[in-house]
């Protein structure tokens, strides 16, 4: 298989940890149906191509997101792999579906904007922050890990430009609230990287250590690599990725949404940095769930090297 020359550059990290989301956001935001199977194969290869976080499934109400209905029956499938492997869980209802399935990891979705807050979770940003509060500390107490999504980051829909000052505020509510780790999410894919720099520089400036971010970028514009080697230039370790690039934008009406893991793991392999990720195997495993869903990756990486097998 072809594989980037090496250059290391010495003004990055030695070594990213990728959190991959693709049977959790990238099936989320998928058409097609997967069987609780394919789901559960899915989560295997991914594990056994190296990720050491992958995002399992959602512990939403099956009304809002039909797609991962099955989370009860898919966590038992894939609980005892020896990776990490973090759920959604939108409420406290959510938390005991998990900590019954014996989840370690939890992660719960805020929003830095009000118009998102209120179409997502019918709530004001700080009402949303109110439900999650007790979600966060349940946690917690129960030895859990806990990530904070933070959603429109860097632009909303319905408000255009978001205010760093507003993100950095919301950043640091679900910090104190005890969110281990708080991932920065570009949910239109809008963000450019002098204004992933600004808001990294404005939450260090606020009191947020780099080493508690992480950051989720979409490729709606083809911004998302860029917008990774920035936060790489400014410390940020753990980047958010779906394995070929599943789960178009639902907010940007674009094929185009999550950050192709194929697309990052040949950037940084490249770049000589370690993520414990086999880029064959990865690229195998997104052909074989291209074929599932019977549409072809949109990730440039998985189709370059798809071309030059066959
Ligand atoms: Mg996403």
């Amino acid at each position: 298989m072809t594989l980037p020359m090496v250059f290391r550059d010495p003004s990055l990290p030695a070594r990213v940890r990728i959190h991959e989301v693709g049977p959790r956001d990238g099936l989320q935001n998928e058409k097609t149906a997967v069987p609780t199977a394919v789901k559960a194969e899915f989560v295997r290869r991914l594990a056994a191509a190296g990720l050491s976080t992958v995002e399992a499934t959602s512990f939403v109400h099956p009304r809002w997101v039909p797609q991962l209905a099955d989370a009860e029956e898919l966590f038992p499938l894939v609980r005892e792999l020896p990776v990490r492997l973090p759920v959604l869980v939108p409420n406290e209802r959510g938390l005991d579906r998990a900590l019954a399935l014996g989840a370690r990891e939890v992660a719960v979705f805020a929003s830095a904007t009000e118009s998102f807050a209120q179409a997502n979770l019918n709530r004001t940003v700080d009402g949303a922050l109110e439900m999650f509060a007790p979600v966060v500390s349940r946690a917690v107490a129960a030895g859990l890990r806990v990530r904070g999504y933070l959603s429109m980051c860097f632009g909303d829909p319905w408000e255009g430009a978001v205010p760093v000052e507003q993100v950095v505020r919301v950043t640091k509510a679900l910090a104190g609230m005890g969110c281990e780790e708080l991932s920065l999410g570009d949910t239109i894919g809008v963000a450019t990287p002098g204004h992933v720099g600004a808001l990294l520089t404005a939450l260090e400036a606020g009191g947020v250590p780099v080493s508690r971010l992480a950051v989720h970028f979409h490729d709606t514009y083809g911004q998302a690599l860029s917008n990774t080697l920035a936060a790489l230039r400014h410390g940020v370790t753990v980047v958010d990725a779906s394995a070929g690039g599943l789960g178009g934008c639902p907010y940007a009406k674009s094929a185009t949404g999550n950050l192709a893991t194929e697309d990052l793991v040949w950037m940084l392999d490249g770049l000589g940095i370690e993520t414990g990720v086999d880029l064959a195997a990865l690229t195998a495993t997104s052909g074989w769930m291209a074929e599932q869903l019977g549409r072809p990756s949109p990730s440039r990486t998985v189709r370059a090297l798809s071309h030059k097998e066959s």
